[in-house]
């Protein structure tokens, strides 16, 4: 038996358990039991399928070629026992096809590695993963089969059994800590049982593995508390929006951080510039995979704390991008478009080939925004986000930067995936509504 299982089979592990993740950021997996998991290490085998299905597991159409095999190549490294499920290590997986076993070129792990590959000319990229989420009960009488939980005053950022009194958050971070995930913060957030944690910063790969599998961890142990965690922009109409946002800087070999310059009259480099003018370039076409839902759009306020033109400014949550204000080591953008339901690896993914262009092609970033921008003249805001989840998609598509980055088959999958989802919802939007009923029927 390899070295590594037989490590795991003595410590007691029953189960290898791969997780790979689809388009939508779901993570899928299967779980092996470890007698039978060495044959499996070289790859364990599944229908293409899967990532051709909508979350209702409609495949789409236009795939039903054959659907031929893929498999998940288990990363012995990332195995890491489950607080939860004790009996089981964790693995991910990088998606090959067989019988060749080339990489299979959909798979959202596979297209960060890309990107970071595809960086390295000008260094490497440290990430930092924000997510904020909300806690809601199961009521199938409700609309949606959730509704948000009965404590309906706990308090804007505090901690404690006032902020949290099921002790949820501190279960969570337990779970993260015992599986290395680096939860190094957690609070309650703005909204109603909304909380977020933080995950230590990290190189591009690392941390984004650790962000795929700090939302999985989430609803897990939400669903061990009888609870269900969600990540979606805006969960309810009248409370805070939950946002995804991404903290990113660039090092040298020698860990120097290369967005820093302590000569330069705002403390940052060109290569923090141009990077921002990059990203600020493929605002559009990030937003499709930055907020992949109908539900993201609700999120985009005009003066809230999620953005809704494509801008920058010096220590301004107002803004798209954020410089933060500190400097030396910890030198970073932040990127405050995205939502939670956002595929972390394609996010990132993304957001660093839209950075890459602007680092190749010394791109420079418009005019920083100060104070609130929405004071300022409408046209000094930046081009607008795409309003609706069809829009963001068309951006997407008609991006030859992103495309290419994140590979035309992958995107092309995505497109229609998300298209069709997007049929979905229209189709439910031109049913009769209650309110039309309530409004009508007795009077008319
Ligand atoms: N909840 C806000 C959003 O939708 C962000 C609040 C914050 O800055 O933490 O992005
Ligand atoms: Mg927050």
């Amino acid at each position: 038996m390899n070295d590594r299982l037989a490590q795991l089979r003595d410590e007691g592990v029953r189960y290898l358990r791969i997780g790979y993740s689809d388009l939508h950021g779901v993570a899928r997996g299967k779980d092996l039991p470890i007698e039978f998991a060495e044959h499996a290490l070289e790859g364990t085998g599944f229908c293409e399928a899967i990532m051709t299905t909508d979350l209702h597991h409609n495949v789409v159409a236009g795939f039903e070629h054959g659907f031929r095999d893929i498999a998940a190549k288990f990363d012995l490294d990332t195995a890491v026992r489950v607080p939860w499920d004790p009996d089981v290590a964790w693995c991910l997986g990088d998606l090959v096809r067989l019988p060749h076993h080339e990489p299979y070129m959909v798979d959202p792990r596979g297209a960060l590695k890309r990107a970071i590959a595809a960086l390295a000319p000008f260094g490497d990229p440290i990430i930092a993963p924000e997510h904020e989420f909300y806690l809601c009960e199961r009521d199938a009488s409700a609309p949606g089969g959730h509704r948000a939980l009965p404590d309906t005053n706990t308090p804007v950022y505090t901690v404690g059994t006032l902020a949290d009194p099921r002790g949820a958050l501190r279960d969570m971070m337990d779970a993260l800590n015992e599986m290395g995930m680096k939860a190094i913060a957690g609070n309650h957030e703005y909204g109603r049982n909304q909380f977020e944690i933080n995950l230590l910063h990290g190189p591009a790969l690392d941390a984004t593995d650790r962000a795929f599998r700090y939302k999985q961890t989430i609803k897990e142990v939400a669903a061990h508390n009888g609870l269900t965690a969600t990540f979606i922009g805006k969960p309810f109409t009248h409370d805070e929006g939950s946002g995804f946002h991404l903290h990113v800087s660039l090092v040298d070999g020698d860990g120097r951080n290369l967005f820093d310059d302590p000569n330069a009259s705002n403390g940052v480099s060109p290569l923090l510039l141009r990077f921002v003018a990059g990203v600020v370039a493929h605002a559009p076409a990030l937003t499709a995979v930055m907020n992949p839902t109908v539900n993201a759009y609700r999120r985009f306020v005009v003066e809230s704390l999620a953005p809704t033109h494509a801008n920058w400014g010096y220590g301004n949550r107002l803004c798209m991008v954020r410089v933060s204000d500190e400097r030396g080591r910890a030198t970073r953008i932040e990127l405050r478009n995205g939502d939670g339901a956002a595929n972390v690896y394609l996010a990132v993914a993304a957001v660093l080939f839209a950075g890459l262009d602007g680092l190749t092609r010394e791109l420079e970033p418009p005019t920083p925004l100060t104070g609130n921008p929405y004071e300022a003249p409408e046209e000094d805001w930046g081009a607008q986000l795409p309003a609706t989840l069809g829009d963001a998609l068309d951006a997407l598509d008609a991006d030859p930067v992103i495309r290419g980055g994140l590979g035309n088959e992958l995107v092309d999958t995505f497109l229609a995936i998300k298209r069709y989802e997007l049929d979905r919802w229209n189709t439910h939007l031109a049913e009769v509504t209650a309110w039309e009923l309530e409004e009508y029927v007795d009077r008319l």
